[in-house]
């Protein structure tokens, strides 16, 4: 869908096996032991509870995409709503590779963004095999507020890559629209650090960042997280 606002929707496998392939590249080239996950959001932003059409059939190419470039896992992200997500572990499951969930905006008191709950989540998940869930794009101290939460409602692997900051300015969908990440002196690498040593001791596996993240911050976390086996 993206792809077609500039008339290149018939790319768009073609594409996205590229990037898979680049991550690769760059994995081999600089660090062979990494796994690189290919990363899908919902073709609309997911901006209604139940993106029912465009969904399914935008992240069963991407997954087969993804595949065929040869990642190692995939990650279903910037999703919110129960019902997505159940959706899409659906279609992305033929694909037989590791499935990893990014939740994004958790609210500051460590919600999902529309009220629903990490218990209702797991419910509706069922017998689906997910091998990490995440909390992203939320503001760090919604992270805070949130890890502990899903820790108690999720038994598998648990992270977390929050955004740094941005505003928006605008709706992408009728009168376009710009993200600002916002000077990073707001959130220094170092507050990354000090938070990343929050969540490994709150159980989070996983860390990042999201939108204005910058290689500083990497950095500085990298060095509060324990070197994988
Ligand atoms: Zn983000």
């Amino acid at each position: 869908m993206k792809l077609g606002l500039v008339g290149l929707q018939d790319k768009a496998a073609e594409y996205t096996r590229l990037a898979g392939r680049l991550a690769i590249e760059a994995r081999d080239r600089l660090r062979p032991n990494a796994y690189v996950a290919g990363g899908m959001a919902p073709p609309r932003g997911g901006r209604s509870p139940v993106d029912a059409v465009d969904l399914p059939r935008e992240f069963a190419m991407q997954a087969e995409a993804l595949k065929e470039s040869g990642v190692d896992a995939l990650l279903i992200e910037y999703i919110g709503y129960v019902d997505d997500i159940v959706a899409a572990v659906d279609v992305v499951k033929p694909a037989g590779l590791p499935i990893m969930i990014g939740l994004r905006h958790i609210t500051d008191e460590g919600d999902m963004q529309a009220g629903e709950t990490f218990e209702q989540l797991v419910s509706a998940l069922g017998p689906r095999q997910v091998d990490a869930i995440l909390l992203m794009c939320s503001k760090p101290k919604a992270i805070s507020a949130g890890l502990p939460k899903l820790r108690r409602a999720f038994a598998g692997p648990i992270g977390a890559y929050p955004n740094i900051g941005y505003t928006r300015a605008g709706d992408p969908l009728e009168d376009g629209h710009q993200w600002h990440g916002l000077d990073t002196e707001t959130y220094s690498p170092a507050d990354l650090a000090v938070d990343g040593e929050t969540w490994l001791a709150m159980g989070a596996r996983i860390l990042g960042g999201c939108c204005a993240t910058t290689p500083d911050h990497i950095a500085a976390l990298r060095k509060v997280v324990p070197e994988s086996p």
